[in-house]
């Protein structure tokens, strides 16, 4: 969008240039064609394109930890642990 901008710039300055009879302002206007024309062919896109929709995986389903029932409460316990750490007995 401001590419186009630029560009209208400088198609103005072109009319400008072919309007006025001053050399001043002649040179100023060449100046401001070049400047404007540059950006706007120069100018990078403002966005990069944006990334495929399946770029992030879904979650695994399964949990990481191991995890298995106390005994005694009855809450779950790390596998590899050995003391229940809510009621402090063995599982
Ligand atoms: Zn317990």
């Amino acid at each position: 969008m401001l590419r186009y901008s630029f560009v209208a710039i400088s198609i103005v300055a072109v009319i400008n240039l072919l309007l006025t009879e001053v050399f001043l302002v002649q040179i100023l206007l060449a100046i401001c064609v070049v400047t404007s024309l540059g950006i706007a062919i120069i100018w990078p896109e403002p966005l990069p394109p944006p990334p495929p929709p399946d770029l992030w995986s879904d979650a695994p389903e399964t949990k990481d930890r191991e995890t298995k029932v106390c005994s005694s409460c009855g809450k779950a316990v790390d596998k590899k642990w050995s003391m229940c750490p809510y009621c402090s007995k063995r599982v």
